[in-house]
């Protein structure tokens, strides 16, 4: 069966006068339908920038990323945005949510963007993540870990193929944490993939597979 998101063989190097770092050097991997990756490293070992360059956020430097058959890397800033939109789901360290919008409001914009509006989908998931009671709440007033259940909604608002997140339960309670971890299982039911940078115990154990970065390069354990 084809893979939902693949990358081969990337590259991505930045450059701040003479010095050039070397984030990603030649990381190649696969995601199969339904499949929890995690992905875990030390600090600096190009975690973040993998993740940005399958989300076609960043552009690698070299080697190519492909979303459910369809290039992502190499194309304009509007078809990668048009393919996110369509088969990705989102959710970062910070920044996830549109603050003057409410919680709701921040889960409907998901749908519209994706052309996946399902309202009765929309609120089961402010169900789902314990946050019905504030849905008409601005989210700058959640707290992080209503915030981070709230961006968890709205990477899974319009059921994508696969969700990629960075460290999503690093900022969050033992029991937000718990509640995150189901919603991920729930989304494998339904079909769905991930790709989790995250250090988390907790979550390393419900993932298939684990990769280790190390230097921009993925290692053996
Ligand atoms: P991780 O998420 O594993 O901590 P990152 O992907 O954030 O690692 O960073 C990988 C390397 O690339 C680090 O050495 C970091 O300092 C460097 N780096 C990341 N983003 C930039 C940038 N925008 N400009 C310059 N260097 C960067
Ligand atoms: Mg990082």
């Amino acid at each position: 069966m084809p893979a939902v998101l693949e990358a081969n063989a990337l590259y991505r190097f930045y450059h701040a006068g003479d010095d050039e770092t070397l984030a990603l050097r030649g990381v190649s991997l696969r995601v199969e339908r339904g499949e929890i990756v995690a992905v875990t490293g030390p600090s600096g070992s190009g975690k973040s920038t993998l993740l940005a360059c399958l989300a076609g956020i960043d552009e690698p430097d070299g080697g190519t990323v492909t979303v459910m058959q369809r290039r992502m890397s190499h194309r304009s800033e509007a078809d990668r945005s048009a393919l996110r939109a369509a088969h990705i789901g989102i959710m970062l360290q910070s920044d996830n949510l549109f603050d003057g919008l409410t919680t709701a409001q921040n889960v409907w914009l998901q749908m519209v963007v994706a052309r996946k509006r399902d309202p009765l989908r929309a609120s089961e998931l402010l169900h789902r993540v314990g946050l019905a009671q504030r849905s008409g709440a601005r989210v700058e007033t959640l707290s992080g870990g209503e915030a981070a259940r709230v961006a968890l909604a709205v990477a899974l608002a319009a059921d994508p193929a696969i969700v990629l997140a960075d460290e999503p339960t690093g900022e969050v309670d033992a029991e937000t944490e718990r509640g995150l971890l189901e919603l991920f299982a729930d989304h494998r039911r339904r079909g769905g993939a991930m790709l989790i940078v995250s250090h988390s115990p907790a979550l390393a154990s419900q993932a298939d597979r684990v990769l280790h970065l190390c230097d921009g390069r993925i290692v053996d354990a």
